[in-house]
């Protein structure tokens, strides 16, 4: 295989934009002409990872097979690509940091100034081309965090300006999104702020290839050719990005502008075929043709911020159009559900979802959700802390066990039926340190975790520090709780499901990580298909 090219994609103006659907969309495009595509993010923050930012700061932590604890933009590219991303795929500033500061102290750069130029910047093209290098890509897109201009940008910035300089012109090109701000009372698109932007990248001594313009209303040809002259772009390179009613519709409005092509003429690439999209499009028309509807509830205490379940709505989409129906997620904070109310909050919806979470902040309401939905027949999944919520339920209302909690929430609970894993009991530090990643389960074959997955032996991703405490396992399976997936080589608990409900089913792991356009995952479209049944019962 010839060295890889390399596009990087960078964003002026505001921040926002939707790099990662523009960077997902192009590689999709490029992987649907018969290229091996893969992308990869590069944040400027200080964090080693984003495992210990809250979500309102960042949206949904992400985890990929090998445990990396990621940018939520990495869910994007492995839903549209449909392939696996790795801790590769995402750098922040403060791994590099960390890496360079740990060579400094191991005498590395003995007699030397350690400094931003070139020791960080080259650490950043070292990162930028590991993918590249791994042989496995003929193509890689690499999304620049944060926005031109920014203080923290700048080493980076720098890092792509010497990635230009060092290869030749058809081996690197730059792809800058930005916004075109529409003035309603002159009915005009305004191109100024993006002038301006690319003023910025060239003082840099970056010039752009390829402009990709976020706009509310159509680019026209005047428009166009301002923007080219003005920066030093040729017209074709000049790209419209409207709004589009879904992220999923993205690709085909970038297919339409020929940004595919444009790029693979400044690569000096073969177009090869067209793309191959009949798949994606199949999926768009079930998408868009519902011939259900079903409602369901996130129950969590995140939801201010949709961002921070990114994942789980996703994976709605893609389990939504598998069984032809629509899905209206609400989103329900789970404070604010009382014994008083939860019959008005919850009792017009056709499924009931129990997200994931840390501390013990409105964990209350949780609970008497998974109540309302045990009692009541409602189909019930729960994510991780919704399994582990989901366990303490029962303990709590059909065992009898009073109190029963998670020693996360109650260290001295008489009945702690989920408590800390024992490797976890010796970590001190926080980053980086809980169950995280891909492990095996072993399915039962007379479960409804079966039934969706077809299969005993999965995997799936997993991303926390408690787990189902196995000294009680009796206790629940004798009334009607079974565990229906274990871990093979651990015997950790990792799904659970009640017998005698029409659903009822919760996980210890993460299934929303591993959902894609072209594979949904089971367990949601098994969800959703409970959901239908119900709606029409
Ligand atoms: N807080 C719980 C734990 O650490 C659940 C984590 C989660 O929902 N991801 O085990």
């Amino acid at each position: 295989m010839h060295s890889p090219k390399y596009i990087f994609v960078t964003g002026g103006v505001t921040s926002s934009l939707g790099k990662g659907i523009i960077s997902a969309s192009l590689a999709k495009l490029l992987q649907a002409r018969g290229y091996s595509v893969t992308i990869q993010k590069f944040d400027p923050y200080i964090n080693v990872d984003p495992g210990t930012l809250n979500p309102y700061e960042h949206g949904e932590c992400y985890v990929t097979d090998d445990g990396a604890e990621t940018d939520l933009d990495l869910g994007h590219y492995e839903r549209f690509l449909n392939v696996p991303t790795s801790q590769a795929n995402n750098v922040t500033t403060g791994r590099i940091y960390q890496y360079v500061i740990d060579k400094e102290r191991e005498g590395a750069y003995l007699g030397k100034t350690v400094q931003v130029i070139p020791h960080i910047t080259d650490e950043i093209k070292r990162r930028m081309k590991l993918l590249g290098d791994s042989g496995k890509y003929e193509i890689i897109i690499t999304e620049l965090g944060g926005t031109v201009g920014d203080i923290e940008s700048l080493p980076y910035i720098e890092a792509v300006r010497q990635m230009n300089w060092e290869m030749k012109p058809e081996d690197c090109i730059v792809i800058h999104l930005t916004l075109l701000p529409y003035l309603a009372t002159s009915h005009e698109l305004k191109t100024k702020p993006t002038q301006h932007s690319v003023k910025m990248l060239l003082e840099s001594g970056i010039q752009p290839d390829i402009l990709v313009c976020r706009a509310e209303h159509p680019v026209n040809k005047e428009i166009r050719k301002k923007i080219a002259l003005f920066c030093n772009v040729t017209p074709n390179a000049v790209i419209e990005a409207l709004d589009m009613p879904t992220i999923y519709d993205v690709p085909m409005a970038m297919l339409k502008e020929k940004l595919d092509k444009t790029v693979l003429t400044k690569l000096k690439l073969p177009a090869k075929n067209e793309p191959e999209m009949e798949s994606w499009l199949n999926f768009l028309t079930k998408f868009k043709n519902p011939k259900h509807e079903v409602k369901i509830g996130l129950v969590g205490k995140y939801v201010e911020l949709p961002d921070a379940y990114k994942s789980i709505a996703e994976a709605f989409i893609h389990a939504g159009a598998h069984n032809d129906c629509k899905v209206k997620l609400e989103y329900i904070h789970s404070s604010l559900i009382t014994d008083g109310n939860v019959e008005h909050k919850l009792g017009h919806l056709d499924g009931i979802l129990v997200a994931p979470g840390f501390g013990d902040r409105a964990i209350e309401g949780k609970i008497l959700a998974i109540k309302y939905a045990r009692e009541n027949n409602v189909p019930f999944f729960g994510i991780c802390l919704g399994m582990q919520m989901a366990v303490i339920e029962f303990a709590r209302h059909v065992l009898g066990f009073k109190d029963a909690h998670s020693t996360e929430m109650n260290p001295k609970t008489k009945y702690p039926v989920i408590d800390m894993m024992p490797e976890q009991k010796k970590i001190t530090q926080k980053g980086g340190t809980m169950r995280l990643g891909a492990y095996a389960c072993e399915v039962s074959k007379d479960s409804k975790a079966y039934s969706a997955y077809g299969k005993a032996k999965i995997s799936e991703r997993h991303r926390h520090r408690f787990e189902f405490n196995n000294k009680f396992q009796k206790d629940f399976e004798s009334k009607g709780m079974v565990i229906s997936g274990i871990n093979p080589e651990t015997k950790l608990a990792e799904i659970v499901e009640l017998k005698e409900h029409p659903y009822f089913l919760a996980v210890q792991f993460h299934p929303e990580y591993k959902s894609t356009v072209l594979n949904p995952h089971p367990l949601f479209a098994r969800f959703v298909k409970a959901a239908i049944t119900y709606s029409n019962s």
